[in-house]
């Protein structure tokens, strides 16, 4: 099995529909052997989730922890067709990895040509670092444009785990998924692999994504999990500093 060493996606009761704390979760990703773990809590347009206030406290909060390294973001929501944030700048500026998905709660699946564009303008968005499950078949997105304005402006497509764990909600993620691997081969785009995990018992599960890798052959380099060091190139708290 590939060995993955970070997690980069998961939420914590904070998000309101998942089941366990920082802590909890922290200690997961340690027992499993990873090195860092990211808690990206849903932001503030996906109901039930935690208050703006959150979001601006989190510098209270140690990296580290467990004896492995934490990081706090969020998954930010696309709004509309334009790309749009229910985060402002300035919250942004202070998250330490952001993603941004399309969320049915918050924004209409539109056409392809509308929400390629959506997810474009979010790649756009020098603040964003991931564009979380592009493999929503709700959501369909023309890949070869996607990769190609990923790679471009320095932001990982996210292959997302639970979207292909066949007790998932999304449609079609594993044609959409070979697509889009095709196409960030194509286009020499970095991919990000990650569990969106929503209870302790997932972090780090990465198992639907690596049997999809193995089959497509989609090349280790391709890959920023073999490293923390690679993935630090993409992420805020570090590249903002710069
Ligand atoms: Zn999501
Ligand atoms: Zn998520």
């Amino acid at each position: 099995m590939r060995k993955h060493v970070l997690d980069s996606h998961a939420h914590t009761i904070a998000s309101g529909h998942a089941y366990h704390t920082i802590q909890e979760m922290a200690q997961a990703a340690a027992d499993k052997g990873l090195e860092l773990l990211a808690l990206t809590e849903h932001a503030m347009a996906m109901p039930g989730t935690c208050h703006e206030f959150y979001f601006l406290n989190l510098r209270v909060l140690p990296r580290t922890m467990c004896g492995i390294e934490v990081l706090f973001g969020t998954e930010a929501n696309i709004m509309d067709y334009d790309g749009t944030l229910d985060m402002s700048e300035r919250l942004l500026k202070r998250m330490d990895v952001v993603i941004a998905s399309m969320h049915i709660p918050c924004v209409r699946p539109g056409t392809m040509a509308e929400n390629t564009r959506a997810y474009i303008k979010a790649v756009e968005n020098p603040l964003v670092n991931i564009i979380g499950h592009p493999d929503d078949g709700r959501y369909p997105v023309d890949y070869d444009e996607l990769a190609a304005a990923a790679k471009e402006h320095h932001v990982l497509l996210e292959l997302n785990n639970s979207s292909l764990n066949p007790e998932g909600s999304r449609t079609d993620p594993v044609p959409n998924d070979i697509k889009m691997l095709e196409a960030c081969r194509k286009y020499g785009t970095q991919i990000i692999v990650n569990s969106d995990s929503h209870c302790a018992f997932d972090v780090g599960d990465h198992q639907f994504a690596d049997r999809l890798i193995e089959e497509t052959g989609f090349p280790e380099h391709l890959i920023v999990n073999r490293s923390v060091e690679e993935y630090k190139k993409y992420i805020n708290r570090f590249t903002l500093l710069k």
